[in-house]
């Protein structure tokens, strides 16, 4: 069903582009700007099982989104600017915001140089316990599990399911099945402790893959004193907020701010809700960032920036670049904001 929607995504956009449509949407839904949303920026990789692509683009595709924002005359600004625009309610100038979730270290080894060159200023927003080296990215560890074995039993509401992933097809359909279910888990420590089970069965290491992706708070000090890199927060263990007790949504994100300050020896003002959707980060999640102290913070609905959004600091739409649709030619269309006003069905804002 994933890829059907990506495909039928895919589709509407080259519509877009091909008949020209977006042109028409521009003036009215192209807002005052945008935040981009990021995950890993690395070069390909040659495996045919990739569940998680939409999550990485290559280092050319970012290069050619900074090209094409260039040419444009699109300000880069960082999310501190973009704050202090909303404050004053500046809005005479075009911008754009890269943020990048999660602390990967590709984030440092391969978009630093492609901001640097366009001297580019971005967010990464850190999960403090990814940083520790004891995060659980159970969507890699699924990944990672699939791809080596040929069936997978999984404890599901009580009954252990096998779940055959000997071929290709067979791979997708079991990463969506168990990606579904470990994503709707309840409690906080639920879908590390499950995944975790798989990854002693099929002699994945949770730890050693947490330490190869993402940043240690050691590489984060300096990583954070580049004159383009401001740094955020991203929660301590990556969980769906929406489904803790308010006390410990606050308490993930007061404790990831402080642990981060405290490493990097420098305020951070700025927060990305995990998973970011309608289900993950709602009104009662951008209350308690307010409440927190966040400046701003982003979710990952989809959305231009509009005037309007600005009485919303703390729950702020993004422009995902999809490592799904990294086509040159598809960026007019996602600028002008035409792909995210019919997502959204003609509504500006969705701050509810
Ligand atoms: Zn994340």
């Amino acid at each position: 069903m994933k890829q059907l929607r990506s495909k039928v995504i895919r589709a509407g956009l080259e519509a877009l582009y091909v008949t020209g449509a977006h042109r028409l949407f521009r003036p009215v839904f192209a807002g005052i700007g945008s935040i981009l949303m990021l995950h890993h920026v690395r070069p390909p990789r040659d495996t045919s099982f990739q569940p998680n692509s939409h999550l990485e683009v290559a280092p050319n595709f970012l290069r050619a989104v900074l090209v094409h924002l260039r040419a444009r005359g699109i300000d880069i600004i960082t999310v501190d600017e973009l704050h202090r625009r909303m404050t004053a309610r500046d809005f005479s100038r075009r911008f754009a915001c890269f943020t990048f979730d999660d602390g990967y270290r590709d984030n440092r080894d391969f978009a630093l140089p492609i901001m640097r060159e366009f001297d580019a200023p971005f967010t990464v927003y850190v999960t403090s316990d990814f940083a520790q080296g004891e995060g659980n990215l159970w969507w890699v560890l699924l990944e990672t599990v699939i791809a080596r074995s040929t069936t997978v039993e999984a404890d599901i509401d009580g009954s252990t399911v096998r779940i055959d992933t000997s071929t290709l097809a067979a791979k997708y359909a079991a990463f969506e099945r168990l990606h579904d279910w470990l994503r709707a888990l309840p409690g906080r420590d639920d879908p590390a402790r499950e995944i975790g089970k798989l990854c002693t069965r099929h002699n994945v290491d949770p730890t050693a893959i947490c330490r190869e992706l993402c940043m240690s708070w050691d590489e984060l000090k300096p990583f954070a004193t580049e004159p383009l890199v401001g740094i955020g927060a991203h929660t301590v263990t990556h969980c769906n907020l929406a489904q803790q007790p308010a006390e410990i949504a606050n308490q993930e994100m007061t404790t990831s701010r402080a642990r981060i300050e405290s490493a990097i020896q420098r305020p951070v003002l700025h927060f990305a809700y995990p998973y970011g959707d309608r289900l993950a980060a709602g009104p009662r999640e951008f209350a308690l960032a307010k409440a927190a102290g966040f400046k701003t913070a982003v979710t990952t609905r989809p959305g231009m920036m509009f005037p309007e959004s600005a009485e919303y600091p703390t729950a702020l739409p993004r422009i995902s670049l999809n490592g799904n649709y990294q086509d040159e030619r598809l960026l007019p269309v996602l600028t002008s904001g035409a792909a995210t006003a019919m997502w959204n069905g003609f509504r500006r804002v969705d701050a509810a």
